[in-house]
């Protein structure tokens, strides 16, 4: 069975995946760290993705571009001025809520009482409102709908209001509005503002993409659903930049090819789905979201989006540097080369932690098992992590059957011999049956045993985490083994 998001966030506390941020001062609302089997995992899926985007891709090409970045950046990707959520206060409960979620919450309850045709005609009428930016209009669905504020349980609210997500500080000593810069909100604007750079640097012609994974900050006015939606988050982005008039095709393959990325990685089909967007941004000309279902609904994962030209326009605009990009193919209706122009853009985006989060909640596994034989028969259950040995924090665990007899000796060879190509644990504390559940439950797909036999044979036994399966094999074989269930 699958686990609960309590259960998923306590089993990622207590093994050493996500803490609460500065937790002995009582944390800090929507910030998380990642333990020690977190950040192998997390690495593990950032440098998948690098892979699938860069390695895998002739014409894309990746670059880590400064958090901070010149403050008339935010000004011409529009960040300034229109990156807000529509904000909304409970007078009774002092709670605040985003407008949009409230709505989206209920559209959410309508579909899961099976009316979805309501759903589907609350969210395009909250598209509408918010498109044309008519805040009482939202605030009037609000009452409509009877929303009651879910602490207090009244419809007693305060106007909506745009509250702006961008964080701020300061540069250099003298704090005056000149020097106030941002914490990004979002990675994509350091790959626009580096397309000539990097076109002319890495001799690229369209279509062509560059990606980058790095931090992102957003001041989001209600944090919930644990690394589902964070103050301070990391996102994979890549921008494809492409011939104006092609965008359509571009834009389809990429939705299909990132919606197929994640199936590879192990999030299977029937609990991932598109979700064309409602509220479309007003440059924006077509956009999708993939959500995965986690326990608490279908949420967005990752956003493909086709962007136009509107990005680089506005840089042009405000930079004064012309952001052209001139195209020696042959258009075949006039005979002549297409020549100069401001290439179109279709953008992939998607957070590494709630990739994460999806990846944790679908490799959570609860199963009752039946271990011994005849009287000694005894159920249990057991939890363990279904992780793609891709991904998963640590690659085999080697364990001595007991600690004497030249087996912690026999195990240590092993385990150095391996250590230069895979994260490996050696241990020999402990009962082997408690060894291999602590590898169940950080996701360690083998677990190799040095037993008596092996100081005979040179064989040792591969205990397999999903079937708990054991099966014999010459050392001589493991790196080949584990090499091939690691690649992807
Ligand atoms: P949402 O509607 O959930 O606020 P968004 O549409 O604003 O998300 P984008 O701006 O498209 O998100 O960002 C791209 C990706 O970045 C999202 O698909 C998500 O995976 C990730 N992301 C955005 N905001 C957060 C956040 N606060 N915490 C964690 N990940 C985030």
């Amino acid at each position: 069975t699958e686990g609960t998001l309590a259960e998923i966030v306590s089993h990622a506390k207590e093994y050493g995946f996500v803490f609460p941020s500065s937790e002995i001062y009582d944390g800090l609302a929507a910030v998380y760290d990642y333990g020690p089997m977190g950040v192998e995992l997390k690495n593990n899926l950032k440098q998948l993705w690098w892979q699938a985007m860069t390695q895998l891709n002739q014409n894309v090409v990746g670059i880590d571009a400064a958090i901070f970045m010149h403050p008339l950046t935010w000004k011409a990707s529009g960040h300034v001025d229109g990156f807000s959520d529509p904000m909304i206060d409970n007078l009774d409960s002092k709670k605040r809520y985003r407008a949009d979620v409230l709505l989206e919450d209920k559209a959410a309850e309508y579909e899961n009482a099976g009316d979805k045709p309501r759903a589907d005609a609350l969210l395009a009428e909250m598209g509408r409102l918010l498109t044309a930016e008519d805040l009482a209009g939202v605030k009037q669905l609000i009452i409509d709908e009877k929303i009651l504020c879910p602490v207090s349980k009244t419809g007693n609210w305060t106007d909506v209001r745009q509250f702006n997500l961008m964080f701020s500080t300061q540069v250099g000593a003298v704090a005056d509005d000149s020097s106030k810069i941002y914490l990004r909100p979002e990675t994509a604007q350091g790959i626009f503002v580096n397309f000539l750079n990097v076109y002319k640097s890495a001799r690229k012609s369209v279509p062509f993409g560059i990606a980058q994974i790095g931090k992102a900050f957003r001041n989001e006015i209600v944090a919930r659903q644990f690394i589902f939606r964070m103050r301070e988050f990391e996102q994979m982005e890549m921008q494809f930049f492409i011939r104006p008039g092609t965008e359509d095709e571009w834009y389809q393959h990429w939705k299909a090819t990132r919606r197929a990325w994640h199936e590879a990685m192990g999030l299977p089909a029937n609990k991932l789905r598109f979700h064309d967007h409602d509220k479309l941004a007003f440059y924006a000309k077509a956009a999708v979201d993939i959500e995965y279902e986690f326990p608490f609904g279908f949420k967005e994962i990752e956003g493909i989006h086709s962007r136009t030209d509107y990005d680089l326009t506005q840089h042009q605009n405000l930079s004064r540097k012309k952001q052209n990009y001139f195209d020696n193919d042959i258009n075949p209706e006039t005979g002549k080369a297409y020549g100069n122009y401001v290439p179109f853009v279709v953008e992939t985006s998607v957070g590494a932690d709630r990739l994460f989060l999806a990846t944790l909640c679908q490799a959570f596994q609860e199963e009752t098992i039946t271990e011994g034989e005849g009287d000694e028969q005894k159920t249990k259950t057991r939890k363990f992590l279904k992780l793609h040995p891709a991904v998963a924090p640590i690659k085999a665990a080697i364990f001595p059957l007991v600690r004497k007899d030249g087996m912690p000796e026999k195990a240590t060879e092993i385990f150095n011999a391996l250590r230069h190509d895979f994260r490996l644990v050696l241990e020999e504390k402990d009962a082997i049956g408690k060894r291999y559940t602590r590898q169940d439950l950080i996701g360690t797909p083998f677990c190799i045993v040095v037993d008596g036999q092996t100081l005979e044979d040179n064989t040792v036994t591969v205990r397999h985490r999903d079937s708990r399966e054991q099966t014999r094999m010459p050392i001589s074989e493991l790196h080949a083994y584990i090499g091939q269930a690691v690649s992807f």
